[in-house]
């Protein structure tokens, strides 16, 4: 039966008996019915009206002469399965892909920056034209390109600069992504786990160096970049060998790691840390507050950041973390 309502469809005559917004009539469209008022006109305006005052009818769609053959419809169950088949199967991929993500051996914060970047919820110039906080888009390297995610992560020079010091891998990597989270999605189906965290940690610190050279106007050089990436690649890689290690808390793969308790009923708890990076003097403050089921108040937590830290409006967003990923953020007693 559901074969059947699939492939019916009306011919429009004199046109008085379809309904035009609820029917199936369009003879191109994916769904043969109107989506939205703009975009099927040019095919409305191609349907001729008959002259000779036809009426509407119903027809099978899948014959030239608009009669029902089972052999037809048989053709367009096998083709509806492929279909629905090839969408779950996209949507399970796309599944597998952000789960790997997910356990990459880098830092929490990493693999939240790298989500962020995937959903274009960066403050990259272009965002912030959306959001009228600025008013032009252009790239802060001044090479008159609009600053989005891709721009800002791979296809300004000052990334490509270090994408050129880092594995071949991405060297041989073409440039015709559409946006930063196809980038990423062709790097997860391809690529082995060692190469996804190099590419993790990289963006990171390509997005601080694009910020200190907006904010702070001061460039690292480089070399000084992949020195950092370098580095904290190592740490990562040797506190993933010593799961005993107190600093393990820092990668959620570690089933050694204190378990973060509910306050009574009615409290909230407030969880932070704090890291000082000597080499440049800045300070990275990190604030949770969580209600007595765990559920996280990333609002005020985030407020909380940004007052302790002062720094520019434009760096700070503000925004609820959703549920897939909080349990990504570490509980730290
Ligand atoms: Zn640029």
């Amino acid at each position: 039966m559901s074969v059947l309502e699939s492939g019916l469809i009306w011919r429009i005559g004199d046109g008085s008996k379809a309904r035009i917004w609820i029917d199936k009539w369009l003879p191109f469209a994916s769904s043969f019915k109107i989506q939205s008022q703009c975009l099927e006109v040019n095919i409305i305006c191609r349907i001729p009206i008959s002259i000779f005052s036809r009426l509407d009818k119903i027809v099978w769609r899948c014959s030239q002469n608009g009669l029902f053959s089972v052999r037809s419809a048989y053709h367009l169950q096998v083709e509806s399965q492929i279909s629905s088949r090839g969408q779950s199967s996209s949507a399970a991929n796309e599944h597998k892909k952000w789960k790997k993500l997910w356990k990459l051996p880098i830092t929490n914060v990493e693999k939240l920056f790298l989500w962020k970047a995937c959903q274009d919820i960066l403050p990259t110039k272009c965002n912030l034209v959306k959001k009228m906080v600025i008013e032009e888009p252009f790239c802060p390297f001044g090479c008159l390109e609009e600053e989005d995610v891709l721009h800002a992560l791979w296809g300004v020079v000052a990334a490509k600069d270090i994408w050129s010091s880092c594995s071949l891998t991405f060297q041989k990597m073409n440039n015709n992504f559409t946006d930063f989270r196809e980038l990423v999605m062709v790097l997860l189906s391809k690529f082995e786990e060692k190469y996804l965290a190099e590419f993790g940690v990289v963006v990171s610190k390509i997005w601080q160096r694009r910020n200190e050279f907006t904010f702070k106007h001061y460039l690292s050089t480089p070399s000084q970049l992949i020195h950092h990436v370098t580095q904290e690649l190592d740490i990562l890689k040797s506190l993933l060998q010593s799961k005993t290690s107190p600093n393990a808390h820092l990668l959620n793969s570690d089933p050694s790691s204190p378990k973060w308790q509910p306050p009574p009923e009615g409290i909230f708890k407030v969880n932070w840390d704090a890291s000082v990076r000597k080499e440049n003097g800045t300070i990275g403050i990190g604030i949770a507050i969580r209600d007595w089921q765990g559920r996280a108040s990333n609002v005020i937590a985030h407020t909380l950041a940004k007052d302790a830290l002062t720094i520019d409006d434009v760096l700070v967003e503000l925004e609820e973390v959703p549920n897939c990923i909080g349990s990504l953020v570490d509980p730290i007693e």
